[in-house]
């Protein structure tokens, strides 16, 4: 078991810095915390939905005749504790695994409560990209509202007990969890669970009903990668899965990765011509903004609109960008 230790260079995230839009403000945010039982989406799988509650990840039980896999464990100890007491539940005793689908704060900054009582499995760039920008991390949420700081007190990085480079499958008994690295995209090491060829845990890489979640904070963390995400939701097409759990929102189906990729190609193609134009990374994020938000109307956070386009324009021109 490893910690990871927190990183000088990551002392200080983007969200002050100059010319930069501010984080969403969040102060007024309800509390981030999990609650509600399980729900069977699938044969032996479930989840226990974050009903739209901001920092609150959809967490998955992947229950198998043999063992029980745990995916993400909510924003903090209290809710990493809360999903394995929700977990052993689900267990009776069988053996746990841990994964996330990616180092952000609400998705693994609780899996110091599974230390000891879970394997817990990461691949390897996300070991390395926890360990690079995780005390970084709980600098910017921490300062975002004290909700927020009040579930990270006493957070701990906690490093995986095995790590993986590429692709790795679990035998729980009757079902099978394939983990597989995808980044970068959302982040420089996104995962997938696919469980039984069936149900696809995506992480961040997909939101319901809402503007996709791109953090861009310079110079902080720079990593997300557009066109390598569109690549991937390509992937997860090919996959065609029955049933698809996003990061955050209502667990859905196919029909959201085309969403998502369409939105994105969009920013991206637009973000494309507007720089060939000359216009400004600023002009360029309220130009786009506007549009978008008169073509997805029902999506929430178009914050995060600006910050795709500030994203995309600073990867450079179109030939590196095109997929
Ligand atoms: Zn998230």
């Amino acid at each position: 078991m490893t910690t990871a230790q927190p990183s000088p260079g990551a002392a200080h995230p983007g969200p002050a810095a100059a010319g930069q839009p501010a984080l969403p403000d969040q102060r007024d945010a309800p509390a981030p915390v999990v609650r509600g039982d399980p729900v069977e989406v699938s044969d032996g799988v479930f989840v226990i939905p974050d009903n739209r509650v901001p920092l609150v990840p959809n967490v998955g039980f992947v229950v198998g005749d043999t063992a029980v896999l745990v995916i993400d464990t909510g924003l903090g100890p209290r809710n990493g504790a809360h999903v394995l007491d929700q977990a052993r539940r689900l267990a009776g005793g069988r053996p746990l695994y841990l994964t996330t689908t990616h180092f952000h704060p609400e998705h693994g900054f609780g899996a110091q409560a599974f230390r000891g009582a879970a394997t817990i499995m990461y691949n390897a760039a996300q070991r390395a990209e926890l360990r690079r920008k995780g005390a970084g991390y709980i600098e910017m949420f921490t300062g975002m509202s004290p909700a927020y700081a009040a579930e990270l007190e006493g957070v701990e990085l906690t490093g995986p007990d095995i790590t993986y480079d590429g692709r790795a499958e679990i035998d729980l008994g009757g079902h099978t969890a394939v983990l597989q690295s995808r980044g970068p995209a959302h982040t420089a090491s996104d995962q997938s669970i696919h469980v039984d060829g069936r149900v696809l845990f995506t992480g961040d890489l997909l939101e319901t009903r809402s503007f996709p979640i791109v953090p861009y904070f310079p110079p902080f963390d720079t990593d997300v990668d557009v066109a390598g995400w569109i690549t991937v939701l390509g992937q997860f097409l090919a996959l065609d899965p029955a049933v698809v759990v996003p990061g955050h929102g209502e667990v859905t189906d196919t029909t959201l990765i085309r969403d998502v990729r369409d939105y994105l190609d969009y920013v991206l193609r637009q973000t494309a011509r507007l720089r060939a134009d000359g216009a400004s990374p600023d002009d360029a994020a309220t130009a786009i903004e506007k549009d978008a938000r008169a073509r997805w109307t029902t999506w929430d956070s178009p914050y995060w609109i600006g910050l795709a386009v500030r994203a995309v324009y600073q990867a450079g021109p179109p030939e590196r960008a095109t997929t």
